[in-house]
């Protein structure tokens, strides 16, 4: 184990023994890829350093902490396997220790009443900033510091007797006796006041790693209106824990190699937390697609049944007439395609039913054009007499036909791919008539030569 895992700053000579950080998360309701991202960047420099890894439930705003935003913040660890050491701190369950933390700086004049005129109901008490500029290293960002002049006191108890964000942060970090704050970057003009906190309380001041933010395409930060951003979105469209997961690691961080897709065990190894980038952190949905598919490819296939199974008979599609060998051939044809498990039942319902859907634009494009639908015709009744239904003498049946009709093969394949499936994309062709089986394809293709002959009106 590495026992100097950040470099000693500021002449500090101690030795940090034990590591310990946390995941303060304030219960709101869904969480947010940028708040997971915090937790696994600390719970990964945990792993990496053998230290503790604590979770701390900031559920002091008793309106928006409800029951049900604590469960969402639990079901998202769960899901993503961040296990946490220790016993949970409800930050609710702490209130005497902060008032009496207030008390204490009261006492040695560190801090004083005062009417904010807020409520009319009472007095506040306010922290006295100590009148010199505050500074601290950041691991991430450098010496940052703040003149004393644009420091103002700080409220840390409201006048209705309740203790604010920051007197209970820091006084809980100072009880669960954390090492290291790794948090977003959005905190660091509070960490000049909470620096002062920590010293004035007599507590340990932990070091201090500011993430960048998480951010879109325009470079503001991440939003729901850009696209998934809460971890529950995530899992219901179908990505992988492990996919994810290794994706939100990637996001801001990279091992210093060309290592992408990586093991749990192998990104606890390569973790290290002075890598992370000084820069804002972009959201890449597509790039978080492709993880995802490159852990589904890499499932065993009998792992693919079950997401493959379940998404489409949630989606309506029945699976129960099929001999388990050509269930098996789609599967296998479909995951190394599949990116979502959300898109299997769109891609992969033609092949358990006939009442597919046609691409609109695909039939007015690939099937009502002049000559389409003859060509599928001369089509259909040559395979009809195909001896052997396999890709290899399918491909080259198609073929034969374009050529003696004077046409290229896309010519049949395009029209052919919407009249066996309804879609204009998928995997290969040959592949997709193989399995389907003459039968299938034979009736699909006399299907659509009567449904499309009209004029697109028909549509
Ligand atoms: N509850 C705060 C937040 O979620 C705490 C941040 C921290 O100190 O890690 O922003």
């Amino acid at each position: 184990m590495d026992t100097s895992p950040w470099p000693f700053h500021r002449g500090e000579t101690e030795k940090i023994m034990s590591i310990r950080v946390r995941f303060a998360p304030s219960p709101t309701g869904q969480v947010h890829i940028g708040n997971i991202r915090a937790a696994i960047y600390n719970w990964l420099f945990a792993r990496h350093h053998g230290g503790k890894f604590l979770l701390r439930v900031e559920d002091t705003d008793r309106e928006r902490s409800t029951p049900e935003a604590v469960a969402t913040v639990f079901a998202a660890l769960q899901w993503l396997e961040i296990d946490y050491d220790e016993e949970p701190v409800y930050q609710s369950s702490r209130q005497s220790a902060h008032l009496e933390a207030a008390e204490k700086l009261l006492s040695a004049g560190l801090a004083y009443k005062a009417d904010k005129g807020d409520t009319g109901k009472g007095e506040a008490v306010l922290f006295k900033m100590p009148g010199r500029d505050l500074s601290f290293h950041d691991e991430l960002k450098g010496e940052l510091s703040k003149k004393a002049e644009d420091l103002q006191d700080l409220v840390i108890v409201r006048s209705n007797g309740t203790p604010v964000f920051h007197l209970a942060n820091v006084v809980d970090d100072i009880h669960m006796g954390i090492t290291h704050v790794i948090r977003g970057d959005d905190h660091i003009e509070n960490t000049y006041r909470h620096v002062a906190l920590y010293e004035a309380l007599q507590g340990q001041v932990p070091r201090f790693a500011h993430l960048p933010m998480i951010v879109n395409a325009q470079g503001k930060p991440y939003s729901k209106r850009d696209g998934a951003a809460f971890v529950g979105e995530f899992r219901d469209q179908g990505y992988r824990a492990d996919a994810f997961f290794n994706y939100l690691v990637l996001l801001g961080w990279a091992p210093g190699d060309d290592r992408e897709v990586m093991s749990r065990a192998e990104i606890v190894q390569a973790f290290d937390l002075t890598q992370v980038k000084s820069s804002a952190a972009q959201v890449d949905l597509a790039k978080c697609e492709w993880m995802n598919g490159e852990y589904i490819r890499a499932m065993p296939l009998e792992e693919f049944r079950a997401p493959f199974t379940e998404t489409l008979t949630s989606n309506g599609v029945d699976l129960s007439g099929f001999s388990e060998e050509y269930t098996r051939q789609v599967m296998e044809l479909m995951q190394v395609r599949t990116k979502l498990y959300a898109k299997i039942p769109d891609d992969t319902r033609f092949f358990f039913c006939e009442d597919f859907e046609y691409n609109e634009k695909g039939v007015r494009k690939r099937l009502q054009r002049d000559g389409a639908l003859d060509h599928l015709s001369a089509l259909r009744e040559r395979l009809a007499t195909l001896d052997d239904f396999t890709a290899v003498s399918l491909e080259e049946c198609v073929r034969a036909v374009a050529e003696e009709r004077g046409v290229s093969p896309g010519e049949l394949m395009h029209p052919t791919r919407v009249a066996v499936s309804g879609l204009t994309y998928g995997p290969g062709l040959f592949e997709i008539l193989e399995i389907l089986g003459r039968d299938r394809v034979g009736a699909r293709m006399q299907r659509v030569g009567e449904r499309f002959a009209g004029p697109p009106a028909d549509l």
